[in-house]
């Protein structure tokens, strides 16, 4: 039974009960003390239900704050997500209890879908983050210099390599326009007009150079539009390959190739003019016969010696050379050398030493490879010193590094110290002194690819301009005791 129906029942009862209390007064002869018939009987059945209304009014209010404080307590079991039982079981408080409960479990719904959504968002985020910072990751690993712009030519994007060939702060660098990060005009220019193309598909490779702390790179510089989803220009993607080695690299070819076929092309003509005259029978005697001879002979060595010394580099190079290692006199080798140049020394009046130590020693090493870089050395010095100067070669054993160091010196031309760097470098030529003696570049080549690449030494120079130069090679000694 509900709380309204109860108030009601006691409501009729209590006039029920007021009306028998006065009947059974008005038959007990009491009707002369309290007022009789209807008026009496309507006073106590108003009285009653005025009784009765005030009563029912309490529990009423009794009701609907038990129903409210019950309501509340749903609410806040919604809010707080402790469960509570049951809605508001007055007549009068049921229906909106009811509906309060659907909407707040339709928006206890909501808010774990919502919650579920948030939490898919935020793994979404981790995982789109994880993956921006790999991204990031890589892109400031390329070795290329990256850079991109937006399409107010502002700087989107600029990784490590970047900052450092076109000489930026990289934290600066976003939303920077162009112009002013970048020091290169002609840069600019071309990021700017690949902009301004408006063609979403143009992409171009433009070979641009670049210079950088007091040296000059080369760069392919490659320029792509990027385009947003509507397919316009949106701003450029610029990558700058460092092909600087590879221009060398190509310069060097080309020029070995013209050197080598002038040198090639020198001694073979040469040789072709003797023959002819031979042939001609324009030697008419035999010394002069003789002397064509020779000419010819000492042409047709110095082709084999270049040929040689192209192929010696290119098998040490490629790993196809046959050493035949063996328990070699390194002064036996430095003798035979000192013989076969003493008549070029003489020729030129360059006085030709070799200072021997005591010392008795061995190396392990190929003995006509090692005559080469000697050779090669000892050519040079002459061939760089002029008339008059002195050429020494040297060998000191090094009894604690368990090494024999070679050094020829000389009082020639020396050597400007800049060059000094590239002297092993295959091709390289000190541009000055091509005009005081023909080569090919190749000769300190193979002295560095013998002695570290196939004996595991070393070599090395000291020069000063005018004065002279020291070139040196050191090898292990043999462990076998001669
Ligand atoms: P090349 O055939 O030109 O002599 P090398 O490789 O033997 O080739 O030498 C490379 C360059 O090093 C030479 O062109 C020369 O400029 C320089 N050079 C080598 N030896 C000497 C030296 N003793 N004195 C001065 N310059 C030297």
């Amino acid at each position: 039974m509900s709380l309204g129906k109860l108030v009601s029942l006691i409501g009729g009862l209590w006039t029920a009960a007021l009306t028998a209390a006065l009947l059974l007064t008005e038959q007990a002869g009491l009707g002369n003390i309290l007022p009789t018939g209807s008026v009496a009987t309507t006073f106590i059945v108003i009285c009653g239900g005025a009784i009765a209304t005030l009563l029912a009014y309490l529990l009423i209010g009794a009701m609907i704050d038990h129903d409210l404080s019950r309501l509340r307590r749903l609410i806040e079991s919604h809010r707080t997500g402790e469960p509570v039982g049951g809605v508001p079981s007055s007549f009068y408080l049921r229906g909106l209890g009811q509906s309060i409960e659907q909407v707040l479990n339709s928006q206890q719904q909501r808010i774990e879908s919502l919650t579920g959504q948030r939490r898919e968002l935020e793994i979404q985020t981790r995982i789109s983050e994880a993956e921006r910072q790999h991204a990031e990751a890589i892109f400031q690993s390329i070795s290329d210099a990256v850079l991109v712009t937006d399409a107010f030519n502002e700087v989107a994007l600029a990784n490590e390599a970047a900052s450092q060939v076109l000489q930026f702060d990289l934290e600066e660098a976003r939303h920077q326009p162009v112009e002013r990060l970048l020091r290169d005009p002609a840069l600019v220019k071309l990021i700017r007009d690949t902009r301004e193309s408006s063609n979403p598909n143009n992409r171009r490779h433009v070979e641009h150079p670049i210079n950088t702390d007091s040296r000059q790179q080369v760069f392919d510089v490659t320029l792509a539009c990027v385009t947003n989803p509507q397919s316009e220009v949106a701003g450029v993607v610029t990558i700058l390959h460092d092909i600087t080695r590879e221009k060398q690299v190509s310069q060097m070819k080309s020029s070995f190739v013209s050197s080598v076929s002038h040198e090639l092309r020198t001694p073979l003509s040469s040789i072709k003019a003797y023959v002819e005259m031979l042939v001609d029978g324009e030697a008419p005697d035999e010394p002069t016969r003789q002397e064509f001879y020779s000419i010819i002979q000492s042409e047709a060595n110095r082709l084999s010696r270049l040929i040689d010394n192209i192929l010696n580099i290119s098998r040490i190079e490629s790993g196809i050379v046959k050493v035949q290692r063996e328990e070699t006199s390194l002064p036996s080798v430095i003798r035979d050398v000192i013989d076969v140049m003493a008549p070029q020394a003489r020729a030129k009046q360059i006085e030709l030493s070799y200072t021997e130590t005591p010392l008795f020693y061995h190396v392990y090493a190929d003995r006509d490879m090692i005559y080469q870089a000697t050779l090669n050395l000892v050519s040079n010095a002459i061939k760089y010193t002029p008339s008059g100067g002195r050429v020494c070669v040297e060998a000191v054993v090094d009894d604690h590094r368990h090494t024999v160091t070679v050094s020829v010196s000389d009082t020639g031309v020396g050597i400007p110290p800049e060059a000094l760097p590239h002297l092993f470098e295959k091709f390289y030529r000190v541009s000055e002194h091509k005009k005081i003696a023909k080569g090919t570049g190749l000769g300190l080549n193979l002295v560095k690819h013998i002695v570290e690449t196939v004996h595991g030494g070393e070599v090395s120079v000291t020069s000063e301009e005018g004065r002279g130069s020291t070139f040196r090679f050191s090898l292990p000694l043999s462990h076998e005791t001669p």
